[in-house]
């Protein structure tokens, strides 16, 4: 594919950009933006790109989110990138370490020049003769917005509102006389020691904190309204370890990934097939880690079954650790509202405490806000399919990372990244401007493009495109599947249009 372009190497990361014409705009520079952008750099040297940035850092999610504690809860040897490997003997990281990943990659592959940070996308329309997105982005320095052009928008803007998280509507909040904190806008300079903590959640950010403040804090609890499962992890990884020390290390660490890929979908076929069987091997995992006596079945049985919501887990079994010396404790009861002294619960309770964290999720939010319309006509994304969930029907020259809910997110970015350059090489090797998903069968059903049963996924299913259900249009949610499909699979499509011609209209191209 080939452009005119302004040198985006030489342009610093704050130049207003508004002469700027590249081949592919990559949005965010997460975990996931700058794979693309190695990708395009490994396999599509040629192409010109720019990665646009609403922050002042790379890492998304792993910069947004200063919580204590704050660590994947995936293995690093599958969430890290299949072209780098995972070097530290820390299979679960804290997100320095992934920081410090991401930071050599952008390195590695000479990305610093290409990233402009504080530079927000508010919107992009397409137009069919040209060819073209034309992007409305605003810098944060100045909130002054301009234009820039791309052929093709790569949408790494993950799937969540970075403006804030969700928080519920407690009743009496204002009368709580204690301090009253958001994972996702942790104070720097929250002062917890010695003091009594209680924290709201039982998801994956509730079970990371509480052991991490119960070192600290007088004593943390955690008040779930319903259970989670819970399953301790190694924060170690002996295996991968061993083969590192005796494996060159590109050798061991494809290993590795094959065997955690293997073992991930092998745990999440058999809660599909046995829900009951792994429920109970959970249940009695989770009481050999509790005090004798535990109340095992109030706090953690979950009304699910197990992967129909992302099971959470804890390093080297922290949590139970801190419930067993007494450090934290579980409350399952409903809140009635928030007092001076702490939170009324249903039961007529009153849990005490100097400081409140709602630990209470996300706000799911589709391509990072951005509006996107073809001809000035804006796309509506609750109606849009997902084709081979990389690209949506009927909006050309478009594709967007999402990862799997059941295993490693990135390692279905990284097959969509290579499956988007290999589209894009086909595209120029034919001399084609545009592509675009088509789907026909305006009668096919739809899913949710995230099929997933948590609260926060539920919220925003509407605002979400959707998937479909069959050929292309599924959002699949295993490895080996999309391996076949993105890795291996033809780019070549049936619902595919491609137009070659750099003047056609939208109507033509979706004919084409
Ligand atoms: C606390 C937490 C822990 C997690 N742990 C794991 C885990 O262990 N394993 C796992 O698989 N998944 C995990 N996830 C899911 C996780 O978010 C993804 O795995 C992954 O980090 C997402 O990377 P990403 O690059 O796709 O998106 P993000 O990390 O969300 O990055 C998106 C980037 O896009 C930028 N952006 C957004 N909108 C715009 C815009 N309009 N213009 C310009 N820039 C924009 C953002 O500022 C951000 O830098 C976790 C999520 C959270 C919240």
């Amino acid at each position: 594919m080939s452009s005119p372009t302004t040198s985006i190497q030489s342009a610093t990361s704050h130049s207003t950009a508004a002469d700027v014409d590249v081949d592919v705009v990559i949005v965010g520079a997460g975990i996931s933006g700058i794979g693309a952008a190695c990708h395009l750099r490994r396999e599509l040297p040629h192409e010109t790109f720019v990665i646009l940035e609403g922050r002042e850092a790379i890492g998304g999610t792993w910069d947004l989110f200063r919580y204590p504690g704050i660590r994947s809860d995936s293995d690093l040897h599958t969430f890290a990138y299949e072209f780098k490997p995972w070097t530290s003997d820390n299979a679960i990281a804290d997100a320095c370490e992934i920081l410090d990943y991401l930071e050599e990659t952008v390195e590695e592959y000479g990305l610093a020049p290409h990233i402009r940070f504080g530079h927000r996308v508010l919107g992009a329309d397409f137009s069919a003769q040209d060819a073209r997105w034309t992007l409305r982005v605003q810098r944060a320095d100045t909130a002054e917005t301009f234009e820039l052009t791309c052929r093709v928008l790569f949408s790494a803007a993950g799937y969540y509102d970075y403006a804030a998280g969700h928080l519920p509507a407690f009743e009496g909040r204002d009368s709580f006389h204690g301090a009253i904190v958001h994972p996702q806008q942790w104070p720097e300079d929250l002062d917890y020691a010695g003091r009594r903590v209680v924290v709201i959640g039982s998801g994956a950010t509730a079970v990371t904190l509480i052991p991490a403040m119960a070192g600290t804090a007088a004593h943390v609890t955690m008040l779930q309204r319903s259970p989670s499962y819970v399953m301790s992890l190694p924060a170690k990884d002996p295996i991968a370890n061993g083969l590192r020390r005796a494996l060159p290390a590109k050798l061991a660490y494809r290993i590795t990934r094959r065997m955690n890929v293997a073992r991930q979908r092998l745990i999440y076929d058999l809660s599909m097939r046995h829900p009951t069987l792994v429920r109970r091997l959970i249940r009695a995992l989770t009481k050999h880690q509790l005090p004798a006596g535990y109340a095992v079945d109030t706090h953690f049985n979950p009304r699910y079954n197990p992967w129909e919501e992302r099971l959470c887990a804890v390093r080297n079994g922290d949590l139970f650790k801190a419930i067993r010396e007494g450090r934290a404790s579980i409350v399952t009861d409903r809140i009635v509202r928030f007092t001076e002294r702490g939170i009324l619960l249903e039961s007529g309770a009153e849990l005490e405490a100097d400081i409140i964290v709602t630990a209470t999720g996300l706000n799911l939010l589709a391509f990072g806000g951005m509006e996107l319309s073809i001809e000035g006509e804006p796309v509506d994304l609750g109606d849009a399919v997902a084709y081979k969930s990389m690209m949506l029907s009927g909006v050309p020259n478009f594709a967007f990372a999402v990862g799997y809910t059941n295993s490693s997110w990135t390692l279905k970015v990284d097959l969509v990244c290579e499956h988007l350059c290999r589209l894009l090489a086909h595209m120029d090797a034919r001399g084609y401007a545009s592509v675009v998903p088509v789907l026909e069968d305006e009668t096919m059903e739809r899913r949710p493009l995230l099929d997933f049963h948590a609260g926060y996924v539920r919220r925003a299913v509407d605002v979400f495109p959707k998937q479909g259900s069959r050929g292309p249009w599924t959002l699949e949610m295993s490895y080996a599947h999309d391996r076949r499909r993105l890795r291996k699979g033809p780019v070549e499509d049936a619902a595919l249009r491609f137009a070659s011609s750099d003047s056609c209209t939208p109507g033509e191209l979706l004919a084409a």
